[in-house]
């Protein structure tokens, strides 16, 4: 046989694989789609573009605190590369928020055996006096079982709190965890505490604390709000159990200053037929200030990115595909609540809406929430992703990423294309949470996935229509 021959032969070969991996038929996309469905997909499985982004947006920005210069230079790089990659239309949105900004943050044990605490300061917490706030510990396992105490339970003390979050796949230990860094510091004073404490929320077993946002009440006194390294939480513990009172020493430098504003920014590939109607997928672009914001959320920007620009790589989709940027998502999501009000009047156009904000694990399943009408459409989408190892999770009950929250009263089609979180509280919102994190395959996969999506969604011929 010659080379030529053999060339026919494996071309042949493989378009008949290919037109067999494809949905043989589908009331809802023409063979055409299918075909180009697969060249997609297998296009993205080997494409590099979202890691140069997330490389790129990690390197040469770094963090991005909302209102601070590194959120500034995201905003401005999102503007650049969506323009780079050849979007239709590029705009920016502000948003506004609270700003909050950390200076220094140390801790340690005074009393009875001296030694370093790791420690970091909750988001909007308060300066201690410059020497720090010193007094003994009270250590409680729950924030119910501080809520339930009787007052003055800690009057001049710092509470500690010392839950351990559940490792688990969908994430679902983090609401529970969260209760206690959200409002702990709020109880606390209410007990009459001067300082609070927390194991960080977290399922690592290193000595970095994870950050994250938390909250003061009107009329309740401000104390230090603050959390430890599992690790540090653990000796905490074993002091305490000691049963000698133990002294611990709590410095945080911080501010509130005042109103912040930062910006979406919104990239649209515009569709051919419909092109008000619109498939939304996105992710933040800020992140917290302790790491390079690799897995929150620089991994769901560069996805969504990449996943739009392969979609679209077939021309133009009937619908349009846009990509937003969320701002300010850390520190309550507040970009998301000015896009929601900015855009009221065009929620009704959205096809299909997913966030990804859960890391760059690969992911594992795909599920709807939308009007039965449209279930046929998602089950051709499921159809797509199977060889991708995405299951389909047919409750038709999916709420989004947290960005989508503000979206919920205007009943959108929300997807929910869950990730593998089993490790992602390992790194979220620490300094260890950097682009060695996230691996290239992983990643791939991910692109792959949301491309399907984006250009399925886009293609249908019924649009897919929320419940
Ligand atoms: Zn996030």
């Amino acid at each position: 046989m010659n080379n030529r021959f053999i060339m026919v032969l494996l071309s042949t070969f493989l378009s008949v694989l290919t037109l067999n991996s494809a949905q043989a038929k589908s009331d809802n996309f023409s063979t055409q789609q299918l075909t180009d469905v697969e060249q997609i997909k297998q296009q993205a499985l080997t494409s590099d573009l979202a890691w140069d982004l997330v490389e790129s947006l990690t390197t040469e920005v770094g963090p991005r605190m909302p209102g601070t210069p590194g959120d500034k230079a995201g905003v401005a790089w999102a503007v650049a590369k969506f323009n780079a990659m050849g979007f239709d239309k590029v705009w920016t949105e502000p948003a506004t928020f609270p700003k909050w900004i950390r200076y220094s943050e140390s801790a340690a044990v005074i009393s009875p055996s001296p030694q370093k605490l790791h420690i970091t300061a909750l988001g909007n917490s308060i300066s201690t006096p410059k020497e720090g706030i010193q007094a003994e510990v009270i250590e409680f396992q729950t924030l119910d079982e501080l809520e339930s105490a009787p007052e003055s339970a800690a009057k001049g003390k710092i509470v500690f709190i010392n839950y351990q979050m559940n490792r688990d796949r969908d994430g679902n230990g983090y609401g529970p965890a969260v209760q206690a860094r959200s409002r702990g510091a709020v109880v606390a004073a209410q007990k009459g505490a001067v300082g609070y404490v927390m194991r960080s929320v977290s399922t690592a077993h290193h000595r970095f604390a994870h950050t994250g946002g938390s909250h003061y009440k009107e009329g309740v006194t401000k104390i230090v709000s603050s959390a430890i390294s599992n690790a540090d939480a653990d000796q905490l513990h074993r002091l305490v159990a000691l049963g000698e009172p133990v002294t611990i020493n709590i410095n945080v430098q911080a501010q509130s200053m005042g109103e912040g504003t930062s910006y979406n920014v919104i990239g649209e590939f515009t569709g051919s037929e419909f092109p008000q109607e619109h498939v939304l997928i996105g992710g933040h672009l800020d992140s917290w200030d302790l790491g390079t914001g690799a897995l929150d959320d620089g991994a769901g920007v560069a996805i969504t990115m990449a996943a739009a620009k392969l979609a679209h790589s077939k021309g133009k989709t009937k619908r349009s595909i846009r990509v937003v940027l969320f701002a300010a998502e850390e520190f309550g999501l507040w970009g998301a609540k000015a896009y929601v009000k900015a855009n009221e009047k065009n929620l009704k156009h959205i096809v299909a809406a997913a966030e990804s904000d859960f890391g760059a694990d690969k992911i594992w399943a795909i599920e709807s929430n939308v009007d039965a009408s449209a279930l046929p459409v998602v089950r051709d989408i499921a159809k797509a992703m199977a060889s991708l190892n995405v299951e389909h999770i047919g409750k038709n009950t999916a709420r989004g990423g947290p960005d989508l929250i503000p979206f919920r009263p205007f009943n959108i089609p929300a997807f929910r294309l869950a990730q593998d979180g089993t490790d992602y509280f390992n790194y979220h919102h620490t300094a260890d949470d950097t682009l060695d994190k996230i691996d290239p395959e992983k990643l791939r996969q991910n692109v792959a996935t949301y491309a399907v999506f984006a250009y399925m969604a886009a293609n249908a011929k019924t649009r897919i229509l929320g419940k």
